[in-house]
């Protein structure tokens, strides 16, 4: 029997909406590009989760003792300049109400109650189409069909698949990167970077530049260096990341050459390849797309943003509940009214969401940072 509900990709939102159906016996199919599980996640860093949003989906979901269990609440976040001064430092108790998890242990939990078969891997969607006799349908790179569905969710990220269906809108690029790598347990610098980093995250900004190191729950620290590139950086210098010596040379060179040594040191004794991130978020006058009968969106696929506000994931698990919630309201025979009840209240907060990163974006981007970004938070006088 074909499910009523097809959702696309095993990421947070994809999997926690696959759960929340799953605790109010609804039935689903997942499908994720990735061949298994842990596959590519490795380069993954970690999330913070709010109460209000990414926690309450793993309550709603059964899912949040466990999830305590797992995270990181002892977190210290220190922020500097480019020159090397400390200009904060926030301590995270054992009442911090977002605490940190490394990206493939959210996944790990999401997957531990969604049954194996609910979940095909190595499935690359590319289209959705709705077929004459109303129902929905699925197709995939390999040529494949599943057909039949009542409801495709896409929860397919930022480059979603089920997108053009809903809004001929596309992300536009921010104009920043990231290039993320990592320091191991292993590396002889790793016991400097405790040093400098400790249990939470450092974060060095100025000069329109960041370099920043978060700590995994392996002991690992996740190294990110965030500079103003070109939309087309990494196809037009693959050479350059396929030789991570050369690109961290590159990187200290013609990037960080006025940069203490502190920050530098960071990129210099990382190892391993480079991830480069192309930053993107959707324009905000396309989040308010009429309901079309059999699709949704559903986190990044709906709104992908820039990550400056640390909210993404949240809003993208809080989509989920809100979209669970009024499918288990309405009844599989009125989807089209839960998917317009959840869309309506997804377009504020989505909106508010991309615009305050931007923001924030620009503060952290800033010549000046991290002064005025500090000040916006309240955390020093701008008097
Ligand atoms: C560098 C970086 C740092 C970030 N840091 C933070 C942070 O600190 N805090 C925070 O809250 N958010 C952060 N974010 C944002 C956060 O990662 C996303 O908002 C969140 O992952 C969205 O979840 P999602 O499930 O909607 O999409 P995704 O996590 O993108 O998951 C989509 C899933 O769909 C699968 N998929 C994609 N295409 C297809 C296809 N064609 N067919 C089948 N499957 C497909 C993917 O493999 C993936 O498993 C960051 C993002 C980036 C890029």
């Amino acid at each position: 029997m074909t499910p009523p509900i097809a959702i696309l990709g095993a990421g947070p939102s994809g999997l926690a909406l696959g759960q929340l159906l799953e605790v109010a016996n609804i039935t689903y199919i997942i499908f994720e590009r990735d061949e298994s599980a842990t596959w590519a996640i490795g380069q993954g860093g970690t999330l913070d989760l709010h109460a209000g949003s990414g926690q309450l989906a793993l309550k709603e979901a059964g899912l949040l003792d466990q999830f305590k269990s797992l995270a990181r609440y002892e977190q210290t976040t220190t922020i500097a300049d480019a020159k090397g001064m400390v200009h904060a430092r926030f301590s995270g108790s054992g009442d911090n109400d977002r605490p940190e998890i490394d990206r493939r242990d959210l996944r790990a939990l999401l997957l531990s109650s969604v049954p194996a078969n609910n979940v095909r891997w190595g499935q690359r969607v590319q289209h959705v189409q709705r077929d004459t006799n109303g129902s929905m349908s699925v197709h995939f790179s390999d040529r494949s069909i599943e057909s039949g569905f009542r409801l495709v969710v896409g929860a397919d990220g930022a480059w979603s698949k089920a997108r053009s269906l809903v809004t001929p809108a596309k992300p536009q690029y921010s104009g920043l990167h990231y290039l993320t790598t990592s320091i191991k347990a292993e590396n002889p610098f790793h016991s400097s970077a405790v040093s400098l980093v400790g249990q939470g995250n450092y974060m060095a900004v100025g000069d329109g530049k960041q370099i920043s190191a978060q700590k995994l729950g392996d002991g690992s620290y996740y190294i990110a260096v965030g500079l103003r590139l070109p939309e087309r950086w990494s196809s037009e210098n693959a050479a350059l990341l396929e030789d991570p010596s050369a690109l961290r040379q590159s990187l200290l060179r013609d990037h960080f050459a006025d940069w203490p040594q502190v920050h530098t040191d960071l990129i210099k004794h990382s190892e391993g390849h480079f991830r480069a991130w192309p930053l993107y978020a959707m324009p905000t006058e396309s989040l308010s797309w009429q309901t079309v009968p059999g699709i949704t969106l559903i986190g990044d696929a709906a709104h992908v943003t820039t990550p400056f506000e640390g909210e993404g994931v949240n809003c993208a698990m809080y989509d989920s509940v809100q979209l669970a919630q009024q499918i288990v309201k309405h009844g599989l025979d009125d989807l089209d009214l839960a998917v317009s009840e959840y869309e309506k209240s997804m377009f504020p907060r989505a909106i508010d969401l991309i615009r305050r990163s931007a923001e924030n974006g620009k503060l952290l981007f800033a010549p000046d940072a991290p002064r005025g970004f500090l000040e916006a938070f309240g955390a020093i006088d701008s008097t």
